[in-house]
């Protein structure tokens, strides 16, 4: 499947995409993963987008599609992708329809995850992923915790509360969400491919995602 998760931050893109790749093969590409792993390597990349993924801001359109058209060319995409945290804005959007159509793509669905704004607020704050770069396992305090003393439950090493995850980040990112990408709710609904999911528990949005593509 080639599809595209839409949803605030918190929505749980990431927890629905990783359910997603298990059911055909396809293959999970997050921006905002790609990003901090550049940060953590100290790559060229990473070095530009830091200030800004730390202040909870968006990282430059340019850059971003510098990422994702490199990644959609890469082998393991043939069986399908997951586009999570992808695009954000309406740019990105309007270069990624340039971009599919050169590579002669398709894009099957745009899963919008719809979550109310205390949900939301409550699951930045209690949120912490595994600090592998080849893991990044996330868990929550309060429903999925970490082992006691706050390891990862698959590798061991610590689950961290990300650096964007302060409550000024948050409230930055929330405000960045509705300004920036919620109006490509708008664009993909005009397009035709818009699917609106009630994100509360994951493995329903995943059926929900999954019925709307076998039809
Ligand atoms: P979130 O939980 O906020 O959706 P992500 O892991 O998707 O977090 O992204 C973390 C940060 O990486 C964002 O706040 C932003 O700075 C940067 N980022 C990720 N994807 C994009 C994108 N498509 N365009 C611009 N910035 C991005
Ligand atoms: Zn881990």
């Amino acid at each position: 499947m080639r599809i595209i998760l839409l949803g605030a931050p918190g929505a749980g893109k990431g927890t629905v995409a990783k359910l997603l790749t298990a059911y055909d093969g396809s293959v999970q590409i997050s921006t905002g993963d790609i990003l901090r792993g550049a940060v953590k390597a100290g790559s060229e990349l990473g070095k530009k987008a830091k200030g800004y993924m730390e202040r909870g801001e968006l990282v430059p359109d340019s850059l971003i599609m510098e990422i994702m058209e490199a990644r959609l060319q890469e082998p393991d995409c043939a069986k399908g992708f997951i586009l999570d945290g992808f695009p954000r804005t309406i740019p990105q959007a309007e270069d990624l329809e340039k971009l599919l159509a050169k590579l002669k793509l398709k894009l099957d669905l745009v899963a919008n995850l719809e979550v109310p704004r205390d949900v939301i607020l409550d699951r930045l704050t209690t949120r912490r992923t595994c600090s592998n770069q080849d893991c990044q396992e996330i868990y929550n305090i309060k429903s999925k915790p970490p082992s006691p003393d706050g390891k990862c439950l698959k590798c061991g090493s610590p689950a961290i509360q990300r650096a964007d995850e302060t409550v000024e980040a948050i409230t930055v990112r929330l405000e960045t969400y509705n300004q920036k990408t919620a109006p490509l709710i708008g664009f993909y609904g005009k397009v035709g491919i818009l699917k609106n999911v009630s994100s509360l528990s994951s493995e329903q949005s995943v059926k929900e995602i999954t019925g709307a593509i076998k039809k």
